[in-house]
């Protein structure tokens, strides 16, 4: 068992860690305030490979492991965290339209993804489905070589300034659960796609999260990905790698953070001395730097689970999102 990273595996890291330096810790706090979605940056990122990163070669994507993303991930998180999970949704679900999607689905848009040019967002949650996933309404029906979709979805990420949405939709009865969902690429501006306001959070300020209004929006069946009813289990194998990559942002975030904390011990005087030299504060730092380097190293052994498509891989994805 090795644990270090190979040759390889750092040049990836110090490319993205000059990426971030340069290109996005600059602005993220303007980004923040200001509420901008940084779309240039993101294409910058893809120009480097960043936003196919596990997409397959034959498409145009890097064909990386998991665990090598999160290098780059937790990289692009240590200067903005907001964006680098955005960039993270991206690849998961240009992933999924990449691994599922028909020809000519990878014609017309899985190669501007995976370069940055076009821009997804992952469609699952409802208004009234959010853990109880399978319980999913919006609704596709059949009509000739098309689906007319109805419904809504809430929370979605990077809504309104992204080109394709990864949907779930429900094909089967009402009753028909996880069995019952079918997923598509649809066009993000097609007539009967509306969108709300931009949500008012926390945090994650350079990425827009609204809700998706489908009145009667007509897709074109090649644009289906997998077949009918294979749907959550395309979205749930979405979300173990996509557990992953939020997990690593949280650790690359937190070791921003800890770096930050550090040099502030230093600088910062009370009582005539640093206040890196009270021992309550190197007790904390010491617990915060065992806890950082403990996440990381479950996000990295779920990353190689999820790559050996070991048996535990969705134990370990949601155990990684869960400590980190
Ligand atoms: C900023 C942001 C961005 C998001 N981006 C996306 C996106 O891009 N795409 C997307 O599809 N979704 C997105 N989501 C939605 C997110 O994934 C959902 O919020 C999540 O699935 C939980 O659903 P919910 O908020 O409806 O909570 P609920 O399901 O209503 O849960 C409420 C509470 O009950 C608890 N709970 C629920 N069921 C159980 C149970 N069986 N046992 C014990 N406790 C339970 C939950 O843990 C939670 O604490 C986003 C959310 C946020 C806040």
């Amino acid at each position: 068992m090795d644990f270090s990273l190979s040759e390889d595996q750092r040049a990836f890291q110090d490319a993205a860690r000059a990426f971030a330096e340069g290109e996005m810790a600059p602005h993220a706090a303007q980004w923040d305030e200001e509420k901008i979605f940084p779309r240039d940056t993101i294409a910058a990122a893809g120009a480097m490979g960043f936003c196919g990163m596990y997409s397959p070669e034959a498409v145009g994507g890097m064909g990386m492991s998991r665990l090598d993303a999160t290098l780059i991930l937790e990289e692009l998180a240590a200067a903005c965290p907001s964006t680098a999970a955005f960039i993270s949704i991206h690849n998961m679900a240009t992933w999924m339209a990449c691994t599922w999607g028909t020809e000519t689905l990878h014609k017309d848009y899985c190669g501007k993804l995976v370069t940055g040019e076009k821009l997804a967002s992952y469609c699952l949650t409802e208004p009234n489905a959010g853990s109880d996933a399978a319980s999913i309404s919006t609704r596709a029906v059949r009509d000739g070589d098309d689906y007319l979709i109805d419904g809504g979805k809430s929370f979605i990420s990077g809504a309104g300034s992204t080109d394709v949405l990864v949907l779930m939709t429900r094909t089967g009865s009402t009753e028909s659960g996880a069995a019952g969902i079918t997923a598509f690429a649809v066009p993000a501006d097609l007539p009967g796609i509306s969108y709300g306001k931009n949500e008012s959070k926390m945090g994650w300020n350079s990425q827009p999260t609204r809700t998706i209004t489908f009145e009667s929006a007509r897709v074109p069946a090649t644009y289906r990905l997998g077949e009918e009813g294979e749907g959550f289990k395309i979205a749930m194998k979405g979300l173990d790698g996509g557990r992953i990559n939020i997990a690593t942002c949280s650790v690359g975030a937190a070791q921003a953070t800890l770096n930050h904390a550090q040099q502030y011990v230093q600088e910062r005087k009370q009582f005539g001395k640093p206040v890196a030299s009270f021992q309550a504060l190197q007790f904390k730092l010491a617990d915060m730097v065992t806890e950082l380097v403990a996440a990381r190293q479950m996000v990295r052994l779920a990353a190689s689970k999820l790559d050996a498509n070991d048996a535990d891989k969705t134990t370990y994805c949601a155990m990684a999102k869960r400590l980190a």
